[in-house]
């Protein structure tokens, strides 16, 4: 499953949205336009695919939850229709729905 990465348009965010934060998404969802937590305009910057290319050995391009929350970056993942909940990281809410966010 593709890792999408937002991150805040201005500069008025919060701890969440400055740092930048993952998400987990199927291609086909609809990406996130505002931060969960506090509602800014937030901007899909990466795409990171996991490729099973065989030529890597053991992954190591790929963050450990460990390592993003270390980063101070969070990551959710998806659970059911635009719902989210959180897997590593400290800032922002434990889990959100997208479309409870305002438009
Ligand atoms: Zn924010």
């Amino acid at each position: 499953m593709p890792i999408y990465c937002y991150r805040q348009t201005e500069q008025n965010g919060c701890d969440l949205c400055r740092h930048g934060f993952e998400l987990r998404q199927k291609i086909t969802d609809v990406p996130l336009q505002h931060c969960p937590e506090c509602g800014v305009p937030v901007n899909k910057i990466i795409t990171a695919v996991h490729v099973h290319t065989g030529l890597t050995s053991g992954g190591g391009h790929t963050l450990s939850e460990k390592n993003i929350s270390k980063q101070g970056f969070t990551q959710y993942r998806k659970v059911g229709p635009g719902q989210y909940e959180k897997t590593a990281g400290k800032q922002g809410p434990d889990q959100f729905n997208a479309k409870d966010l305002k438009d």
